[in-house]
């Protein structure tokens, strides 16, 4: 049976650009928005029974998509990250994405990240088709058991019940305004090292304001790439293997990708 008969909904061709917030990407050969955790349970059985490769994304704001798209299934899904952070996590506010995409990639700010506001994730194994709820998700910095075994896909996230400081998520967000550029990025390209803030590092490099085509370095915060318009994936490619090289030569000191590449 047709793709399109077993997935209803299910859309060809979709240019993933408009749905990360680099703005860069190719066309996915499949796109479906999973509005229920059924939905997406139900998506993922079909891919895998039509040997499909499928890949879940989020709001796509910690996301590099290649120029030539992706030949499988994408599955868009998610609850925002912004509805909770009345909720205890106003260390978070201005992050954007989802809650299960902050799981999956420990997102923080400020000193806290979701290791210490995760109660349990609800996840679904592709290998075994079952659920089961994690107590423990091997939390680290920018690091998560989702990280390592593709094959668990978060369905829900609880988080332990807290209150919000409205002053303090204020101040988050005009931090935020004040140090972060406002052109369309993917967050922090690299994580931090050892506590060393890595856009020092690239500043120090001499890369701050680096351009590769329509893909620079920020001139307002070094760790971000930002798309100046019309910029590519194999641009930022460039960028980010500059970046790792000049680092390495000046400081002895290898960078590790934060974003996620499909
Ligand atoms: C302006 C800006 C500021 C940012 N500031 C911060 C910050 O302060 N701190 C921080 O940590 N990050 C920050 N980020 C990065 C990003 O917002 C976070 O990493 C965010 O949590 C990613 O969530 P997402 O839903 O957009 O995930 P996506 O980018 O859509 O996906 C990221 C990864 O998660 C996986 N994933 C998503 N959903 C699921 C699921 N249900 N099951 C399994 N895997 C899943 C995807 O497959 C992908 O590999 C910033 C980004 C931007 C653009």
């Amino acid at each position: 049976m047709r793709f399109e008969k077993l997935l209803l909904g299910v859309k060809k061709n979709i240019l993933l650009k408009n749905y990360t917030t680099f703005r860069i990407g190719g066309r996915a050969k499949y796109f479906f928005v999973a509005k229920t955790k059924e939905n997406l349970i139900k998506a993922i059985t079909v891919a895998k029974k039509l040997r499909l490769p499928f890949f879940i994304l989020g709001g796509g704001s910690n996301l590099l998509v290649s120029d030539k798209g992706y030949k499988g299934l994408v599955i868009k899904f998610g609850r925002p990250l912004s509805l909770y952070v009345s909720k205890g996590l106003d260390w978070a506010a201005g992050i954007p994405g989802t809650i299960e995409g902050a799981v999956y990639g420990n997102a923080g700010a400020f000193g806290k990240s979701m290791k210490d506001v995760v109660k349990s994730v609800e996840v679904f194994d592709t290998k075994t088709e079952k659920i089961e709820i994690f107590k423990d998700c091997q939390f680290g910095y920018r690091d998560s058991i989702f990280k390592k075994k593709k094959n668990l896909i978060i369905l829900s996230v609880k988080i332990k019940s807290g209150k919000s400081d409205w002053k303090k998520i204020k101040e988050h967000l005009d931090y935020r305004k004040q140090r972060h550029p406002k052109l369309p990025s993917a967050g922090s390209v690299f994580k931090n090292v050892e506590e060393t803030p890595v856009a020092i590092l690239i500043h120090q490099a001499g890369l701050t304001g680096k351009k590769v085509g329509d893909a620079q370095i920020s001139e307002k915060h070094s760790n971000f790439i930002v798309n100046l318009g019309n910029a590519k994936a194999k641009d930022v490619l460039k960028l980010i293997k500059l970046t790792k090289k000049s680092v390495k030569k000046k400081f002895g000191i290898v960078l590790e990708e934060e974003i996620q590449f499909l």
